[in-house]
């Protein structure tokens, strides 16, 4: 799944980008608030992790103009120590948890994934489909409760799939959560994937909506 974050503060967007790829995430990192939004507003996220004070847009300006526009990615707010005015003004703006500085990378992290997970109607770490079940805590898919060992893509795709089960997802809404901004996309990269998960997957899990996109049965 693909992660926007937005802060300024370079130290701590370096920390917190290596942090969410360590846990699994394909992240794009901004240090700008403007370019932040305009990322938010143009690409489709999982979820995004936004600094208040942010050059050119600060991040409740960002939160505001994408609840506006009808943008409903989970966003966790980096708040300052003990103000809880920052806290208020976040949570009424749209924002869908917040995390005071300083911070632990794990309780980051937990809180992503706790946000992640309302959002797509699961309130468990673990979403069961089948003989499959995801722990995103582990990362990892088990059938018949024995680990999968799919690849680091293979898993996000995965992951990705049944954190929407019973929801046909678009085979470009699934591309862009594979992959940053950043880097060039091939056009087959989903077909492959698929093809790659599958033959690690009972046979049935992954369906093909053929002109629709992949559905996971809910
Ligand atoms: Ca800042």
């Amino acid at each position: 799944m693909r992660v926007l974050l937005v802060e300024d503060d370079a130290r701590i967007r370096l920390d917190v980008a290596r942090a969410l790829e360590a846990a699994g995430f394909v992240v794009d990192a901004e240090a700008d608030g403007e370019d932040g939004w305009h990322l938010g507003d143009t690409e489709t996220y999982g979820a995004a992790i936004l600094d208040l004070g942010l050059p050119h847009m600060d991040g409740l300006s960002i939160l505001k103009r994408w609840r506006e526009a009808g943008r409903d990615l989970p966003v966790l707010v980096l708040t300052a120590r003990g103000s809880w005015s920052e806290r208020v003004e976040g949570i009424d703006a749209g924002a869908d948890d917040y995390l005071p500085k300083p911070f632990h990378m794990d309780e980051l992290i937990a809180r992503l994934r706790a946000i992640i997970r309302r959002s797509s109607g699961h309130a468990a770490a673990t979403v069961a489909a089948g003989e499959a079940v995801l722990d995103t805590r582990q990362m990892r898919v088990s059938v018949r409760g024995v680990p999968v060992a799919l690849s680091p893509q293979e898993y996000r795709l995965v992951a990705y799939l049944m954190l929407n089960k019973g929801r046909v997802v678009p085979q470009q809404e699934l591309a862009d959560h594979l992959q940053s901004v950043h880097f060039e996309r091939e056009s087959n990269a989903v077909e492959v994937l698929i093809g790659r998960a599958r033959r690690k997957l009972p046979q049935s899990l992954i369906e093909t909506r053929r002109g629709f996109g992949y559905t996971i049965a809910g």
